[in-house]
């Protein structure tokens, strides 16, 4: 085992026997192994710094049916919200004096708001805050929106692929197509953004063969970031009462992409942290280098509920920012508030 995770610290990357070898067999001081050999890596990379982003919840309307969100369009207990143009700016102006240069804006799949909408929220950022990076996470879109958005000034987009097999895919989203996913990838890579993908760890029924398709994957496309995180019930799905993915798998999963793409930025996701009250610390240690801290206003925050039991729902984003860089210094890392753009990045 150490000589396999040796092959893949030094080349990183391994066979698909390879990797399903390693999930299936690896022992828990293999796995501290490859989690040392995962922090020297993305030392070499990034050094000690960890990328702040400041998260912006805008909507949680959604018009897909994943049946493992909280947000899913046929979850009627949801309560919906909308941000106006004025509500944004105000949270980025906030972010801004905390020092954030990264926005990233996430929401449900809302026809509300239509290409113009998105475009004037995205260049009335830029304009006023033009040493900012901005990333959009709002899902689907034609290769013609997504190149609108990046006109106006949209930096990246993260848009997890969830699961690389086709079957479990489908069988989590009933209305959306694996194909279409993929394309919309694509799309976003050839249009110059910093693409993020990425899944979830845990879901009911998914195997270790499905993990080996989701690092093949990874390793294929090259996403510039990539967000995994575990997966959390919902109490309104119909994934209710099911088990939770484990902090444990996913930091082992972390630590593999790290070595299979030293250069990745790798969120240490709030779903990390709302299943392990030191989640978020032990996946910086296992190679993560990017922290989301959550600018929403405080009367939205409980609203987007994608899982239940999510963390820092009740938190000024002063209070969070604070928290956050308290918990990265105790872990043994450095902040960093500067864009923090993938190194192999550059606008065209
Ligand atoms: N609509 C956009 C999209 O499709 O990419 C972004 C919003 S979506 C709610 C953001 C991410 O939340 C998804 O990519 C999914 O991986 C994650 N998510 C949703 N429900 C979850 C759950 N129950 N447990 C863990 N993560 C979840």
């Amino acid at each position: 085992m150490k000589h396999l995770i040796d092959k893949l610290t030094c080349t990183h990357s391994l066979s698909e026997k390879e990797l399903l070898y390693l999930l299936e067999h690896i022992t828990k001081e293999d796995q501290n192994y490859l989690i040392d050999k995962a922090h020297e890596v993305r030392m070499k990379a990034y050094g000690d710094k960890v990328f702040l982003r400041g998260l912006l919840e805008f909507t949680n309307y959604c018009k897909n049916d994943c049946i493992y969100c909280g947000i899913r369009a046929s979850n009627k207990n949801a309560s919906r919200y909308r941000l106006s143009l004025e509500e944004i700016l105000s949270a980025c102006a906030d972010g801004y004096h905390l020092g954030y240069r990264t926005f990233v804006l996430q929401g449900g799949e809302d026809p509300f708001f239509t290409d113009d909408k998105i475009v004037e929220i995205i260049s009335s950022i830029k304009s006023k805050y033009p040493d900012c990076a901005i990333t959009l996470s709002i899902g689907e879109k034609s290769k013609q929106s997504y190149k609108k958005y990046y006109d106006a000034g949209a930096d990246r987009y993260l848009l997890r692929h969830e699961t690389a097999s086709k079957d479990l895919y489908e069988s989590l989203h009933p209305t959306m197509s694996f194909e279409n996913r993929h394309q919309c990838l694509q799309d976003l890579k050839d249009i110059g953004y910093q693409i993020g993908a990425g899944f979830m760890v845990g879901l009911p029924n998914q195997t270790n063969e499905d993990f080996v398709n989701d690092l093949m994957f990874l390793k294929e496309l090259e996403p510039h970031m990539i967000g995994i995180g575990p997966f959390i019930p919902h109490k309104d799905t119909a994934l209710s009462g099911k088990t939770s993915g484990t902090l444990d798998k996913t930091i082992l999963l972390l630590a593999i992409i790290r070595l299979l793409l030293p250069n990745a930025l790798l969120p240490a996701t709030t779903a990390l942290g709302s299943i392990d009250p030191l989640g978020r610390e032990q996946g910086l240690k296992a190679g993560a280098n990017v922290v989301m801290p959550n600018l929403s206003p405080l009367y939205v925050r409980e609203k987007y509920m994608l899982y239940d039991g999510k963390i820092c729902t009740g938190d000024e984003s002063a209070h969070c920012r604070k928290c956050i860089e308290g918990r990265i210094n105790k872990a043994g890392f450095s902040l960093d508030f500067s864009r923090g753009d993938h190194c192999n990045w550059r606008r065209i």
